[in-house]
């Protein structure tokens, strides 16, 4: 199977950690459906002013999202790239920068090793960005985010879909705890 699809920011500065986020229901809206177009994006405004105030000192910010949609056929990795290029915009002028992103982008068949809740999302970030994933975290808003989280040896932090009460409360407890 292909490695997962990803990116990575020009020049964004080496951190040994990082917060993961997953996609749909964290940062943008979920919408019971795959997002086959950058239309249908609806960003969740207070959930990324609540990562851009995290300590970007010490973190770096990495969507990790399951994107099947490509590889059942609905969407070519092109297309994806266009609406991942969307969502950092839009992630940005909303004052979160993001560092990177990866997108498994295989069906549920293929037995690849990144679909979410295999770990195969978080080791490829950890081994092209240098990570200590024992000192990172994932917020996401499913069983298999919270599950890759622990399969990666990373800190899963749950939330609510679209809740940005929720992220806000597991990103004080991530200050907390690392200090
Ligand atoms: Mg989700
Ligand atoms: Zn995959």
């Amino acid at each position: 199977v292909t490695p997962p699809l990803s990116w990575r920011r020009a020049g964004a500065p080496p951190r040994s950690r990082a917060v993961f986020v997953d996609r749909d229901g964290v940062v943008t809206r979920w919408l019971h459906g795959f997002v086959l177009s950058e239309a249908e994006i609806v960003f969740n405004d207070e959930v990324i002013r609540a990562l851009g105030a995290i300590d970007r000192e010490r973190y770096a910010l990495v969507v990790a999202s399951n994107q099947s949609c490509v590889g059942r056929g609905l969407l070519s990795a092109e297309r994806l790239r266009t609406i991942m290029d969307r969502v950092v915009d839009g992630m940005r002028a909303r004052g979160a920068e993001l560092d990177a992103w990866y997108c498994c982008i295989h069906a549920p068949g293929d037995g690849c090793p990144c679909r979410k809740p295999a770990p195969g999302l978080l080791t490829a970030a950890r081994d092209e960005l240098g990570l200590d994933l024992a000192a990172s975290y994932f917020i996401g808003d499913q069983p298999s985010d919270m599950e890759a989280a622990r399969r990666a040896g990373a800190h899963g932090l749950p939330v609510r879909a679209d809740d940005a009460a929720g992220v806000r409360a597991r990103l004080a407890s991530l200050s907390s705890r690392s200090r």
